[in-house]
């Protein structure tokens, strides 16, 4: 045999690097559910029967292309419950020349990968990622010299390179880069929103789904209802959906959250993004397209392309560029273990239950509850960001290190000083209430700071403002905060920092 082609769970694309130029006859593709990675986090059920049933369909795939695929499914009585061990076995059978695989997605695993050319003793060949539009160098390259990172001007590089949304005279469509602005309508109702893509189960899924529920007990959320596509045509049809029923309210819903719906306009494209079943690209096209025949309007399409060329690419960039340091950060020393509430969802907040209740059912909670209501009462409470960085990479079907650590740790808990994003995205009950119908239905009331049933965000961020003075005073984002602050008589800011003490100490019983 030539070579060994290990392909692992969120790598399944055909055109991935590992198989170029590749010899069907001879080279043998191995793929392996391994106990070791299905469980290094307490990964939600729906994300395991998600990626194991995908991997199997991929495989099939392959053979039917003309592959040979070595594939190793989970019980947990196989000898080999790491990747190293499987591949190690399979080099002992074969002798191949090498091993031949794609960089990975997260540093725990590229780290190992890149000793096995010693452990095992076989020339281990670790090929770049083709699948982003921004290699890790050309990111190291454009970062190069600047204090901090900004996304708006990354984005415009990433529009220019791919044309997406451009004139042919290389000016932004609508004479704009970005349409934000006109993104911020709160939902109430109307128009109706569209139920989401649906696959029932096939015959492979249901058996994921069957050991799922046999050897993963223990691990957080349900199987029920599992309805996420799990092949590339599959996907491919959960993006036609999108585009034809949600993405043209896309832009003016993307910030809204609601008590009734758990998707909104969203599209729920990540996990397949995320583990190749879609092409980034490819996918933005689609959408442009969709502008071009008048099918959606210019904001929700800038809106949706600037998330995937914008967001997706500058934390995977940044991911790259920092690790393995930058998941140590810590910059505003939060010591607060995590509440018990964020995985059972027993609070009497109403924003969080709702949040921490579709992430139980859906493995997913759209980008806003994740920021402004799970993200921003860890901010505010001062949790430990490994501990919150981790229950965001267990309970999200999409969620792979590189593109979930520096979401939570960087844009959410501002553990990194401020590299990612200019300011923290702290905000009380106020922005909550704007943006949602959940304060009617709360114990709580968004108008108060003080007082026994005062909404807990509210006297929460102040304690934040008021104990991080050292750390944002001087932030010309944040001037006004701290000038409304100040403007507080005495009495009340003592009243509200007492309240926030409080909400601390009484944390598990919100
Ligand atoms: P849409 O709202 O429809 O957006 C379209 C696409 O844009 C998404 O599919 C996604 O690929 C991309 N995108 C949007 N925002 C971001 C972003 N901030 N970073 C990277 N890509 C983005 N996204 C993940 O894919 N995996 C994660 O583990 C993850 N963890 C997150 C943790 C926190 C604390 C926060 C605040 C955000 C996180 N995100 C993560 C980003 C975002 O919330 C999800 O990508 C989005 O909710 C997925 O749902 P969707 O496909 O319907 O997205
Ligand atoms: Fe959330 Fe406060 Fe509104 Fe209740 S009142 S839903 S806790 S923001």
């Amino acid at each position: 045999m030539a070579n060994l082609i290990l392909i692992l769970g969120d790598q399944l694309s055909h055109q991935l690097s590992a198989l170029e130029q590749a010899d069907k006859d001879n080279d043998l593709v191995v793929m392996a559910e391994v106990y070791d990675e299905a469980s290094y986090t307490n990964h939600h059920k729906k994300k395991l029967t998600f990626i194991f049933s995908a991997m199997r369909h991929f495989a099939q795939e392959l053979e039917q292309d003309g592959w040979r695929v070595h594939y190793q499914g989970y019980h947990p009585d196989n000898p080999e419950q790491s990747l190293e061990g499987v591949v190690a076995r399979l080099a002992g059978e074969h002798q191949p020349e090498k091993l031949i695989t794609t960089e990975c997605g997260e540093w725990r695993l590229h780290s190992q990968i890149s000793q096995w050319h010693e452990r095992l003793g076989i020339p281990v060949e670790i090929r770049p990622d083709t699948r982003f539009v921004c290699r890790k160098e050309e990111f190291a390259q454009w970062a190069t010299g600047r204090k901090q990172l900004r996304m708006e001007f990354f984005y415009r590089e990433m529009r220019k390179k791919t044309g997406l949304l451009m004139t042919p005279d290389g000016k932004p469509e609508g004479d704009q880069w970005n349409f934000d602005a006109s993104n911020r309508k709160k939902w109430t109702g109307k128009p109706p929103a569209p139920a989401p893509f649906r696959e029932e189960p096939d015959a492979i899924t249901r058996d994921v789904l069957q050991l799922v529920n046999d050897y993963f007990t223990d691990h957080f959320g349900t199987t029920e209802d599992f309805h996420f596509a799990v092949t590339r045509e599959q996907a491919e049809q959960a993006l036609e959906h999108f585009i034809d029923f949600a993405l043209p309210c896309f832009g003016d819903y993307q910030d809204a959250m609601s008590d009734k719906e758990d998707w909104l306009f969203h599209s729920i494209l990540s996990p397949y993004l995320n583990t190749g079943l879609l092409d980034p690209v490819t996918t933005c096209e689609a959408a442009v397209q969709a502008w071009y025949s008048g099918r959606a309007p210019l904001n929700a399409v800038e809106g949706f392309v600037r998330q995937i060329i914008g967001w997706r690419e500058f934390v995977r960039g940044i991911y790259w560029l920092h690790m393995p340091d930058y998941a140590r950060e810590n910059r505003l020393g939060n010591t607060r273990a995590l509440p018990w509430f964020y995985w059972t969802g027993d609070t009497k907040m109403r924003c969080v239950h709702k949040a921490v209740d579709a992430t139980t059912r859906n493995a997913h909670a759209h980008h806003i509850q994740r920021l402004m209501v799970t993200g921003n009462f860890a901010l505010l409470a001062g949790i430990k960001p490994e501990e919150i960085c981790d229950w965001y990479l267990a309970v999200y079907i999409d969620a792979f290190d590189w593109v979930e650590l520096p979401n939570t740790l960087g844009m959410v808990m501002h553990a990194d000083g401020g590299y990612l994003g200019s300011k923290p995205y702290a905000a009380s009950g106020k922005y909550i209430h704007r943006m949602s119908d959940h304060c009617q239905n709360c114990h709580y009331r968004v108008q108060d700071a003080t007082g026994e049933r005062a909404c807990p965000f509210n006297a929460l961020y102040w304690h934040f403002i008021d104990r991080h003075r050292d750390n944002f005073a001087n932030n010309p984002r944040m001037t006004m905060m701290y000038r409304n602050w100040d403007k507080q008589p005495d009495e009340r800011r003592q009243a509200i920092l007492s309240r926030g003490e409080w909400l601390l100490k009484n944390i598990e019983q919100l």
